[in-house]
């Protein structure tokens, strides 16, 4: 499965995209509007993978919101 980018696997669980020029990781707001590097400007290709990264976050938010609650067998966070 080598895809055209990199990620680096935050704490957090949220994937960063390692900027294929300076390699910061980048999160998915620093390339949700236009889709460059903030630190180096390196222009990165939209293809589908970088819409999935930039749209990841969104689709866990769903997933979230819409998964029957079970009790502790996920790290749910309380809600906003
Ligand atoms: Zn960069």
């Amino acid at each position: 499965m080598a895809g055209k980018y990199q990620y680096h696997k935050h704490e957090d669980l949220s994937k960063r995209l390692i900027c294929p020029r300076c390699a910061e990781f980048l999160t998915y707001a620093d390339i949700e509007i236009f889709p460059a590097c903030p630190y180096c400007d390196c222009r990165l290709e939209r293809n589908p993978e970088l819409e999935d990264f930039i749209l990841q976050p969104l689709v866990e938010r769903w997933a979230n919101q819409y998964a029957p609650v079970t009790g502790r067998s996920r790290g749910r966070r309380d809600s906003i």
